[in-house]
Formats: structure tokens, C-alpha cells, sequence
């Protein structure tokens, strides 16, 4: 039952079994898994609950609706746009759909630097082959690539680089180009049209979604959390308080969501909570070419060069991914001001645009403070510069051997790039706080889980250390950042979470 901030017209007190809070790609999964082992569950979802029928497809209604801030949340001191979803379904609703297994060579750095038990590939093997055919998992096929991610794919093979085409969840794709702005045609597979749906249609009883709560602090009794209380908004600035009792609680509030609640509950588990956060900082590189190439008509992101990147070199390096945008979005890391801006912006038909992105270190730190209530502090490290200035060279090579007249980055100083004769500019240029506008749509760590109660917060299985009963499980119990699109990994240590959960339920929920 999903139950909007308006229909709350008092305070409201629920006793559960388990309280899941967050409903994005892990809080769905686990809400579903718990429904299905028996439990009563309450999920409590700071956003708003939106079927499709409400996405217009517009810029500037959707990313007001559907986005953490109304789309602007910044990194402190660079100003990195880190975007992430909040509304039943999380990010989920917003993404692009790409699909990938962690890298093994991820999973071996978590098993042996972080020492997080059970993260073997073929155990996690069979959480996404639980997961994949609930949301839809395939590849893209030939004739779904536009222009766009074409340049991508042919530049791959004129260089001699490796490349694929994406896997993504999504049925039947109406190929709209609108991935951020919500599926309207539902062909997007996210938790909204999956688990969230399935839970409304199988456990409808048993498990209450409160849209529009925001949850507050946890409450504790020594070892055992024992309630939630949170602020359900009724809109017209109304506000009704929810306490919710529970034997269980998992916190699925995504990075920087899950830090903020453990922080403001005084739940900073050995000082580690917050820390390590990577984002995945990425820059957009925009290839004009003489022909009209409308990467804005048809699937935004189909196709991904891993040439530099950890699934093929084994090390941190980075991804070439295009994608498209919208034209507000797009306009963002265009340099320029006023007529210069302008005058870019009027070849937006001409563009073809692609993302470079770095597998970070995590070196961010979310903490309380500023007027949104937490900070998401980040510096570039020097390693992830140049991994960064490397990305950006060779996504320009490859838009230029694709024909691209000239190619733009997304340096706040004007920087085009015509040749292998001026690509010297993308570093000379630089990539620091005042030079280059990135965008993040991955945040990743704040609450690492591992083996050592001294460095992480939660422990392999996602119960928090020190507690009973109370769990961590979405992208902020990444050890380290994954070097690929996350959402896949989040639900496949959501379904283990299940799993675990199902195995244990009389030890951890018997304490109540
Ligand atoms: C624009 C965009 C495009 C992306 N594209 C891709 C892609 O193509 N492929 C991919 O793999 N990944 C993609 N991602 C990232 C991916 O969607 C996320 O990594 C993933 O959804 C994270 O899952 P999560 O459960 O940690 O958090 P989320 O899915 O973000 O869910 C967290 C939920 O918790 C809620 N919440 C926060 N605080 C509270 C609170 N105090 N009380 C109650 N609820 C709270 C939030 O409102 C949110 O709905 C994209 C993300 C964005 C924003
Ligand atoms: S491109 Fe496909 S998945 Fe994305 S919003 Fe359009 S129809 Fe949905």
C-alpha cells in the first residue's frame, strides 16, 4: 500500500517487523524480500511517489519532481553536480538504465583489501542472475544505436579499442532519449515498474510505503535500534510526524541520505561514518560535426568503450560512455557566457557527446552542516587528474577520427580541440575546482562495509557494527568505487542482504 504525504492528516505511530528506509535500488529489493520471507514491513521514502502516467517529459517539471535538491547538489570545494533521485524508486527512476556486474577484479579488492567475506564472483553470480530477469536485463541491439553512440562504437573499432554495446534494463524500449526525466512509457524497468509494482500487487498487505517521509533520527537502546521517527510531508507546508517501532531497521537511503541519518542519530560507528566517498567524477566531451547528429532521439547512453577501464587493464583507469541530454542539462558543462554560450547551445543538433569517467579513489567525506543539512566534501586526487586528463585526450581522439570538426570539453575556459595539434590545451587547461565543470551521477561509499571494525561501518553481511539489529545496504557500503555503473551491484548486495536476513532472522530480530 502506498500511502502519499497528503493522505496523512495526523501523527502517526506503526509497529513492524522490519522498517526499510529509502525505496531506490536497494530498498525496493530488500523491502521485496522481507515481504516475501513473511515479514510486515514499513518502507519509509523521503520523496514523492509518481507513476508514470505524471511524467511529462519536461526538464523543468521532472527534475524539480523526481531529483535529491531539485537536480542541485554540490560538492564541496569543486562544485561537482552530484545528482541522485528522490522519489519511490529512488535513482532508479531517473537513470539510464546501463546494467553491469561488479568488475572481479573489484570484488577481489573488497575481499582482500577490505576483507568483506562472501563477495566472491560466483557468489555474487548468483545474485544478479537472481535480480537480471526481474528487471529486464539485455543488450542493446543493433538497430537500437543512434548516431550518437554509433560515433562511439565506430571509433572503437577504427582505433582498435574495446568496446561493447550496453546492457540495460529496460522491455521494449520506445527509445525517447528522456532516461533522466522518468520512463513515461514504462518500458524502463526501474524499481517503480518492478519490485516497488510487484510489492503493491503481492504483498500489498503487508507492506506500507510512506511517500514524502523523510526519516529523522534512529532511536536506540544500547546495542538495538528501536525506532524511527521521520517528517511526513502533506505539501502546502503542512508536516505530520511517523514513529515507527520495528524488530529490524535497514537504512537504504543511498550515499550521502544513509551517512546524513547515521550521522544525525549520533550512530557514527568508530568515526567512519561519512568517510571514503567516491562520485565517479566524470567530463563531458562534445564532438561537432558538419551532419546533423540528434543523440537526442533515441537510447541515451547504448554503448561504452571499457579499453582503459578496470575490466580491462585490471587498475583504475576510466570509461568512455556516450550519452545524450536534454538541452538544459546539456547546456551545463557547455563553457561560455550570454551570446558565446548561445552560440554554442544553437549546434546542439550537431553534437555528439560522450562522458569520460574516472574510477576514483575515495577520498570525499559527507558531514552535517550547510543549509541542506550535510556537506559532501571531495578534491580530485592528483592520481584521478590525470587518469581524468587521459580520458578526456582520448574521447577527443576518438570523436575527431570520427569526423568532429572541432571538439569542445567541458573546461569553464572555452577549450575546443581540433587536432592532435592543440590537444595539449585539455591539459594545459587543467582539471581542478576552477577549471573544468564535472557532473557525478554514482556516489559511492560513506558507510564501507568490511572485516575490520576499525575501518568500516558495516560489517560483510551489512549489519552495522556495534548494533543488533541494524543494517546498512545501498551504494554507500561500497568499499571502494566500482569503476562501472553501480545500480546493478547495489541490487545484487540487496538480494544477498535478503538472503542473509532469511537466514538469520531469530538472531537478529529476537531482541525485541
Ligand atoms: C541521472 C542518473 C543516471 C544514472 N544512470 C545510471 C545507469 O545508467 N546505470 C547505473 O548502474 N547507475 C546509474 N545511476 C546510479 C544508480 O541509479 C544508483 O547508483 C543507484 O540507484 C543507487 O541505489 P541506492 O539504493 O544506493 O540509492 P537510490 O536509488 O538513490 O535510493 C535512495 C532513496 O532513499 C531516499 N532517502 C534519502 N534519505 C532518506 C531519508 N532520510 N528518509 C527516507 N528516504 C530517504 C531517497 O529519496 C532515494 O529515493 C544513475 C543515477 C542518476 C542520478
Ligand atoms: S529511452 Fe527508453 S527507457 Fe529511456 S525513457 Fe525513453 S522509452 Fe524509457
Amino acid at each position: 500500500m502506498i500511502i502519499p504525504g497528503r493522505e496523512v492528516s495526523g501523527p502517526v505511530t506503526e509497529r513492524t517487523d522490519v522498517c526499510v528506509i529509502g525505496s531506490g535500488a536497494a530498498g525496493a529489493i530488500v523491502a521485496w524480500e522481507m515481504a516475501e520471507q513473511g515479514h510486515k514491513v514499513v518502507l519509509l521514502e523521503k520523496g514523492g511517489y509518481h507513476p508514470r502516467q505524471d511524467f511529462t517529459q519536461r526538464e523543468d517539471q521532472m527534475i524539480p519532481m523526481l531529483f535529491k535538491n531539485c537536480g542541485l547538489q554540490f560538492t564541496i570545494p569543486d562544485a561537482i553536480a552530484v545528482a541522485q533521485g528522490s522519489c519511490v524508486g529512488g535513482s532508479t527512476v531517473v537513470n539510464d538504465a546501463v546494467c553491469f556486474r561488479t568488475p572481479d577484479t573489484v570484488l577481489g579488492w573488497w575481499k582482500d583489501d577490505h576483507k568483506v567475506e562472501g563477495v566472491d564472483p560466483a557468489a555474487m553470480k548468483r545474485h544478479f542472475e537472481k535480480v537480471e530477469p526481474r528487471i529486464s536485463v539485455t543488450e542493446v541491439l543493433p538497430f537500437e544505436l543512434n548516431r550518437n553512440n554509433l560515433i562511439l562504437k565506430d571509433g572503437c573499432e577504427k582505433l582498435g579499442w574495446a568496446g561493447a554495446p550496453n546492457k540495460r534494463n529496460c522491455r521494449d524500449c520506445r527509445q525517447c532519449g528522456l532516461c533522466h526525466l522518468g520512463c513515461y512509457y514504462g518500458t524502463k524497468q526501474s524499481m517503480l515498474e518492478t519490485y516497488i509494482a510487484d510489492i503493491e500487487r503481492v504483498h500489498g498487505e503487508s507492506v506500507k510505503i510512506y511517500a514524502d517521509a523523510g526519516a529523522l533520527e534512529l532511536a536506540r537502546s544500547g546495542s538495538r535500534v528501536t525506532g524511527v521517527g521521520a517528517s511526513v510531508d502533506g505539501g502546502a507546508g503542512t508536516a505530520n510526524p511517523l514513529n515507527v517501532k520495528a524488530d529490524l531497521f535497514v537504512v537504504c537511503a543511498g550515499t550521502i541520505g544513509s551517512s546524513e541519518l547515521l550521522l544525525k542519530s549520533g550512530l557514527d560507528i568508530n568515526r567512519r561514518v561519512g568517510r571514503n566517498v567516491a562520485i565517479h567524477p566524470s567530463a563531458a566531451l562534445i564532438g561537432d560535426f558538419p551532419e546533423e547528429v540528434r543523440g537526442h532521439e533515441g537510447i541515451p547512453m547504448a554503448y561504452h568503450c571499457y579499453e582503459f577501464s578496470v575490466l580491462k587493464t585490471g587498475k583504475r583507469g576510466f570509461m568512455l560512455e556516450s550519452i545524450s541530454l536534454p538541452p538544459y542539462q546539456f547546456s551545463l558543462p557547455l563553457p561560455g557566457f550570454g551570446f558565446d554560450h548561445k552560440e554554442l547551445m544553437s549546434r546542439y543538433e550537431h553534437y555528439g557527446l560522450m562522458g569520460a569517467m574516472v574510477h576514483d579513489q575515495s577520498v570525499g567525506r559527507a558531514r552535517l552542516g550547510g543549509p541542506l543539512g550535510t556537506i559532501l566534501e571531495y578534491e580530485l586526487a592528483p592520481e584521478d587528474a590525470k587518469i581524468l586528463v587521459e580520458g578526456m585526450r582520448n574521447a577527443t581522439r576518438l570523436l575527431l577520427s570520427q569526423g568532429a570538426t572541432r571538439v569542445i570539453t567541458s573546461q569553464k575556459k572555452k577549450t575546443v580541440v581540433h587536432g592532435e595539434e592543440d590537444m595539449y590545451l585539455i591539459r594545459h587547461r587543467g582539471v581542478s575546482a576552477l577549471d573544468i565543470n564535472l557532473a557525478s551521477a554514482h556516489p559511492q561509499g560513506g558507510n564501507a562495509m568490511g572485516g575490520d571494525p576499525k575501518r568500516a561501518v558495516v560489517d560483510s553481511n551489512s549489519r552495522a557494527y556495534g548494533f543488533e539489529n541494524l543494517f546498512v545496504c545501498d551504494a554507500s557500503v561500497f568499499p571502494t568505487a566500482v569503476g562501472v555503473n553501480p545500480q546493478l551491484t547495489v541490487m545484487a548486495l540487496a538480494s544477498r542482504l535478503g538472503e542473509h536476513i532469511g537466514e538469520s532472522w531469530a538472531k537478529y530480530a529476537g531482541g525485541s
